[in-house]
């Protein structure tokens, strides 16, 4: 019998792992990225002996990525080192409080009680909301697309939706259940892990809190790309073929089927099936339609600016993962959103993965990945002024929250810009996570796993459904991969 043929659009990790469950199940697989590596987002920078990720620095949900390395017949112990990062992350404010944020839940509620008493009903309320949401998608959005019937005990499951907060906005179900103005920005922060703001996000992202809570947070010894090394192995063993620097400029069609691809030099490639795991909303220009541009800008998630830098020295008082939030976190929102610019003060984010991996640095220095929300703002530019005006934000909101200065200690210092993730991997603006989760419909209703009029044709990755995030890029996989396999072409 001849071999079914794939073709997966992107090396990102949905589309590794989209690849790998179709070789499983017997595909042909070749994967087209139009980067010089793959991973996608999930990437690496290397330089003297320091080592970063230039995308997700924390996962969660391990058992997701076991059950990957599991369908190929393979245990993902016996590739990476997975660790727990405990405590979870450091929070420093703009009036002085400090303090970890803990997941072992004796060390949590005596923080939580320290800051305001109060707030330990409000903890558990909310905890409590966001578990019921997590088990009512565990087997409904998280397992299926959102076209697909549902079952009869998914639909008895609705009842038990907490009604009252899970379709409110996000920001004013975390005021009804926290009075600390701490407390209160460090659960507004759970939305930008979707790319959205919580001042405008459905309160059904409270389960994103209780996810990292529940689930803890995690790294991979030797940095987060060490997945990506791993897979691509994997990939090897099962005859699937990664194509890098190859871009898919065409999906050839022809009577609502798909055909094939074409790459930028010319050359084409037959396929049973395509799936596109880079933006889905650049699909209609692939299939050479023409229309608006992909994710209208009001639609389009958080981007980032990050700067990775080589330290030549140890900072002992810091830790793994380190929040230091801005002083007045809606202006923060307003002026990423409504004004579309980077904000004056921003919040952000310092990943030393130095501090718990000492193989990702040289001895006496440490790998910094330092990061804000920066807009998704097509054509914007970011010269080496803007970059230099926005490290200016970046660093002044560090020093005044009593980071240790820099001067003299930086080896190198890199930038990765919006203009640079949007080039580097299609995304339109440096949309990190395709359409922001503003409102309930948005945050459920994402580009489908299976194209509505072309048959063959299927979608993975962050910028469909369930969206982004490594474990639900992971999810989207599976969901894509059981809907192949669903659709006959044995
Ligand atoms: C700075 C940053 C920090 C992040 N932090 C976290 C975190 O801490 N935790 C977490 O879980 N997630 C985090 N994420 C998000 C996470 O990285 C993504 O959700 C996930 O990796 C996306 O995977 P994907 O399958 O959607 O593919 P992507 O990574 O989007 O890859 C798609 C690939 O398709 C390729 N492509 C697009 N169009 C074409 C074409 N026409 N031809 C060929 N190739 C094409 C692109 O070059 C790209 O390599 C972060 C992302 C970034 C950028």
């Amino acid at each position: 019998m001849k071999q079914r043929r794939a073709i997966v659009i992107g090396a990102g990790l949905g589309g590794l792992a989209l690849s790998l469950r179709l070789a499983a199940q017997g595909w042909q697989v070749t994967v087209c990225e139009q980067g010089p590596t793959p991973g996608g987002k999930m990437n690496v920078f290397e330089k003297d002996g320091y080592r970063f990720d230039t995308g997700p620095s924390l996962v969660t949900m391990p058992e997701i990525f076991e059950e990957l390395f599991a369908v190929a017949g393979s245990r993902l112990a016996d590739h990476v080192s997975l660790e727990r990062i405990a405590p979870h992350a450091n929070y420093i404010y703009p009036d002085g409080t400090k303090f970890v944020h803990s997941t072992s839940l004796p060390d949590w509620l005596s923080t939580v009680r320290n800051l305001d008493r109060r707030d330990i009903d409000g903890f558990w309320r909310f905890l409590g909301l966001g578990a019921r949401l997590y088990e009512l998608s565990r087997e409904t959005f998280l397992a299926r697309s959102p076209y697909e019937k549902p079952e009869f005990g998914q639909l008895r499951a609705l009842r038990h939706l907490p009604v009252r907060y899970g379709w409110g906005n996000y920001n004013r179900t975390i005021e009804a259940h926290f009075h600390s103005p701490h407390l209160q920005q460090l659960y507004n922060r759970y939305p930008t892990y979707v790319g959205s703001s919580p001042y405008r996000a459905p309160a059904t992202l409270a389960v994103i809190p209780y996810i990292e809570h529940a689930f803890g947070g995690w790294y991979f010894k030797g940095g987060l790309y060490t997945l990506v090394r791993a897979l691509t192995a994997l990939l090897s063993t099962h005859n699937v073929e990664v194509l890098t620097s190859s871009q898919v400029v065409h999906i050839i069609e022809r009577s609502g089927k798909v055909e094939g691809v074409q790459l930028s030099g010319g050359r084409t490639l037959a396929a049973d099936i395509v799936a596109m795991n880079g933006d889905a909303s650049a699909v209609p220009q692939l299939l050479g339609r023409s229309g608006p541009s992909p994710i209208p800008q009001k639609d389009r998630s958080l981007s980032g600016l990050v700067f990775l830098v080589g330290l030549n020295k140890k900072l002992p008082d810091l830790q793994h993962h380190n929040v230091f939030f801005s002083s007045n976190y809606s202006r923060e929102f307003s002026q990423l959103f409504d004004e579309q610019r980077f904000p004056d003060d921003p919040t952000v984010y310092v990943n030393i993965p130095s501090r718990t991996d000492p193989t990702v640095a040289p001895p006496n220095g440490e790998t910094l990945f330092i990061m804000a929300n920066a807009p998704a703002v097509e054509g914007a530019q970011w010269d080496g002024t803007a970059t230099e005006q926005a490290w200016t934000n970046v660093y002044d909101r560090l020093l005044s929250s009593g980071f240790p200065r820099l001067e003299g200690l930086i080896a190198f210092r890199e930038a990765w810009t919006p203009a640079r993730f949007a080039e580097r991997y299609a995304m339109p603006g440096g949309a990190i996570y395709g359409m922001a989760s503003h409102g309930w419909k948005s945050a459920f209703f994402r580009p489908a796993n299976r194209d509505r009029s072309i048959r063959g044709l299927y979608y993975v990755g962050g910028s469909s459904h369930p969206g982004g995030g490594t474990p639900m890029v992971l999810l989207s996989a599976k969901i894509t991969s059981r809907m192949i396999a669903g659709d006959g072409y044995a």
